[in-house]
Formats: C-alpha cells, structure tokens, sequence
C-alpha cells in the first residue's frame, strides 16, 4: 500500500507513522515530493491496517497496490525512474547505447571496440567476462583478467562499462570493477543472485527472462528493490516463441508496456532478440521509435572471428551507420541519441 500524507503534515506525524509501520514490521519506502512525502509500505496484507494509518494524523489517504509487484510500479511511483552511471542517465531525454562484445577476448579487441564505439556515440561499454553459455564446452570467458582488462580500457578510453554477473558469490568481485551489472537472461529469475546486487549500491541492467512474462520480470526486478537498491534498468532480449528464423523474437510490445505498468527504465537489445545482423539495424529503430530508453548492442571489431555471438555482432562500419540513422527517429520520438 501508499501512504499519502497530508500536504501540512508534520515531521512528528510521519515519524509517528513510521514508527508504527516498523512495530508491525513493514518495510517502508519515502518519496519526499515537493508538497507531500508519499510512504511506499512492503510486507503482507494484515486486515484493518489500512483503517487505522488512515486515521492517524497527518495521513491524507492509505491506496492499496493492486499489482504484484509494488516497488516497480507506476502505481507506487508515477514518474519514471532516472538510474545513473557516473553523469549517464538512463531513463531520461537520451537514449543511452551500449554497445561491444559479447565476450571480452583480449585487451586490443576491447581497446579497438570502446574507442570506435565513443566515438560513433556510445555512452557505455559493455563486454562478459563470465558467460553463461549453452554449451559447458563453449568459451565460458576471462573471469577476473576480462575485469581488469574492462578497467584498463575504462581508463584509457573514458568510458564505463556493464559487465554480467553469474553468481552470487562473485558479485563483490564484479562491484570492485564495474560501472553497472548485468543481469542475464538465464539468471532473471535467480533470486539468490538478485538479491545479492539488491544490498550492493551499484546500477543493474536486469534482462528479461528467456520464457518470462512481463510480470514475472517485474517481480524479479522487486527482488532487487525490494532489498534497497533502487537503480535498476529494464532490457528486453527477445523471447521463446515457436519462431525459428529468429533465434529469439524481440517482443517490442514489451517496451510501452512496461511504461505503462513500471517507473523503471527499459533497454532493448536487438542483438540477442534476432542473433541475426541484418535484423539488428531495423529493430533498433522499431525499439527507439516505441519509446525505449536505451539500446544494448553487440560491436565487434571483426564478427566472423567473434568467440561468441559472432552472427549477431555488428562491425564498426555498421554501428557507426546505425547511430546516425537512428537521429531522426529518436528526434520524432521527442528523444535524443
Ligand atoms: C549477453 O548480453 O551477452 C547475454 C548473454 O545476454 P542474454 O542474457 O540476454 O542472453
Ligand atoms: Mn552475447
């Protein structure tokens, strides 16, 4: 439920709110707005609660939350969420591209990568030091020496990086180095892990699930708010349908969709939603056109030698070609690239 406090109220009014919360042993969220303070509530039902705050003093209504998910609503929270990395802002008037490997490889290939894609217009880096593959026998990643190469490269190029965590006992390892985590896929829904980067400070990009609804990914993103880390971005990957000339289908219908039931942000990557390159440019613009706050796309410097995810992996040429015709799309949208 949210507690919406009177436009007068006192201190000594929320405080005694407060309080009585915590002796019932719910868990609280304050959102200070210009004119009144709005009290989120976490915990289980219990009857005549509601009742008995709203007629404490200085409390102008108790509103129930009607979906599952309560941190991550629109109905908890109707202005949409700004998570920032550094001065990057992800759910603002920019659209925020990340973009590099699928893996980090070695140190040329993510120096090449990240100053062709700053300088073509990429806000972040993004490369996997652990990869969560199919395939026990596919290239699993660097681990930590993909970490520090990440780091070299933040330094001497300038730009921040998402890199994915697969477990939960490596996430003190990964904070050391990253800007942002990623969340995979085949993670969504390890709450374990989730709860792990909800104590952590630091920014996650949480992908939806290969067979996930929409509300199942949003549940999994109140795993990570519900633990007091409240910077969490949204990115649609692409589902399982009984489609198989894509390797996954982009549910783009995703995007306003989460708008309208969430404050979170949310990215869309087109690399992972086709895994084909001919397809990655016109879903990009189909993803912005519908209002995503960001695109997660795969740059390598040479895809045909890529150690993963090579098919779906643009070249320089073709991301730098993709930026600029995305301008005009992202300028009808009321966006910028
Ligand atoms: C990735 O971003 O490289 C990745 C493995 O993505 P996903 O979890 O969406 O499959
Ligand atoms: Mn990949």
């Amino acid at each position: 439920m949210i507690i919406v406090m009177n436009t007068r109220a006192s201190e000594a009014q929320i405080d005694r709110v407060q309080k009585k919360l915590e002796e019932w042993g719910f868990g609280t969220h304050y959102s200070q707005g210009v004119e009144r303070t709005i009290i989120g509530v976490i915990g289980p039902k219990k009857p005549g609660i509601m009742e008995f705050i709203e007629a404490m003093e200085g409390v102008d209504k108790v509103v129930p939350i009607l979906q599952p998910f309560k941190l991550a609503s629109r109905e908890f929270q109707s202005k949409t969420s700004q998570v920032n990395v550094g001065n990057l802002v992800f759910g603002g008037t920019k659209v925020v591209i990340i973009a590099g490997p699928c893996a980090v490889e070695n140190e040329a290939q993510m120096m090449e990568t990240a100053m062709m894609v700053k300088k073509a217009g990429a806000s972040m880096l993004r490369g996997g030091a652990f990869k969560p593959r199919t395939s026990p026998y596919a290239f699993q990643g660097l681990e930590e020496e993909g970490l520090k190469i990440l780091d070299n490269v933040r330094k001497e190029v300038g730009i921040p990086f998402v890199t994915e965590v697969v477990n939960p006992r490596d996430v003190d390892l990964v904070a050391r180095y990253a800007d942002m985590f990623q969340i995979g896929a085949r993670n969504m829904q390890n709450f374990t892990l989730l709860k792990e980067v909800g104590k952590t400070k630091k920014p996650v990009i949480l992908k939806r699930g290969l067979s996930a609804t929409i509300e199942e990914w949003l549940m999994a993103a109140e795993y990570i708010l519900s633990e007091g880390n409240f910077q969490v971005v949204l990115c649609e990957r692409g589902i399982r349908t009984y489609e198989t000339s894509t390797r996954n289908t982009l549910d783009l219908s995703a995007i306003p969709s989460i708008h309208r039931l969430s404050h979170l942000p949310v990215l869309a990557d087109p690399s992972h939603g086709t895994g084909k390159r001919h397809l990655v440019a016109p879903l990009s613009k189909a993803a912005v056109a519908a209002g995503a706050d960001g695109l997660l796309i795969e740059v390598h410097p040479d895809p045909e030698s890529a150690l993963s995810d090579g098919p779906q992996s643009l070249n320089f040429d073709a991301f730098e070609a993709l930026l600029t015709e995305m301008m005009p799309i992202a300028t009808a949208v009321g966006r910028e690239i």
